[in-house]
């Protein structure tokens, strides 16, 4: 089976959740936990029990009963699921508020992913340092992916970062060059091949199930 249709069957919750336990199996960790039951993981997240074993089940690892998980197996299996143990070398095109954000934020570094090269096609900004990454041209972005695979590191992600307008040739461009996932965080709809996996960062949808909650919770009051 390919890896991408696996990837399409997974509850995508699941996934979702994994990252939370990680962090949480990790604290563990350093406290010095060896193993860890998955009641315990259930009552810190306010999950039900059954919920956890299934979420964790679809990395492999299954706990003893009455035991629990081992915590460093658990982790293991988490990372490797996630593919997290790999580093992922992406390109980020759009150096506005947003792009320079996720340059400066150094917390996908430990889930490996590796922000190799900037792009953006406001010529004010070439040549501008952020956190290590000079932004280019964007008209530079196949002769930039062709030399880092002369030094062995192949582009396979692209975050794109550009208004929405923009974003659906600059996917493009990204899928020209070869990427095979595409990370959007512009608010529109991207249309790629079938074997480029896709996600959505969902800023604005996310921002209005809130001020919604937080409007209906005020009616309530
Ligand atoms: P943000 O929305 O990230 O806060 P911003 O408000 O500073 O950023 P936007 O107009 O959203 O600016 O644009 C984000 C960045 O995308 C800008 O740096 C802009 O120059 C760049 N950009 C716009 N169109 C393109 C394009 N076609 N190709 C590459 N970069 C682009």
């Amino acid at each position: 089976m390919k890896a991408s249709s696996r990837v399409r069957n997974l509850p995508t919750p699941s996934v979702q959740r994994l990252p939370v336990y990680l962090r949480f199996l990790k604290e563990a960790r350093r406290r010095g936990d060896d193993v860890v039951s998955c009641t315990r993981i259930a009552e810190e997240f306010g999950q039900r029990s059954v919920q956890v074993r299934k979420d964790l089940a679809i990395t492999g690892v299954s706990g003893r009963p009455k035991v629990g998980y081992r915590v460093d197996e658990l982790i293991e299996a988490i990372e490797s699921f996630l593919g997290w143990d790999v580093k992922t070398t992406a390109f980020l095109v759009g150096v506005g508020n947003l792009g320079r954000a996720l340059l400066n934020y150094e917390g996908f570094v430990e889930h490996g992913l590796d922000v190799a090269a900037a792009f953006d096609a406001n010529p004010a900004l070439f040549g501008q340092e952020i956190n290590g990454r000079v932004v280019r041209p964007l008209d530079q972005i196949a002769s930039t992916a062709a030399r880092l695979r002369e030094e062995g590191r192949i582009v396979e992600m692209g975050i794109v970062t550009v208004p929405a307008r923009a974003a659906q040739p600059v996917a493009d461009k990204l899928v020209g060059i070869g990427v095979r996932a595409i990370w959007n965080y512009a608010p529109v709809r991207l249309d790629l091949p079938n074997d480029v996996v896709y996600e959505e960062v969902k800023l604005s949808a996310s921002f209005a199930v809130l001020t919604n909650r937080l409007r209906r919770r005020d009616a309530d009051e």
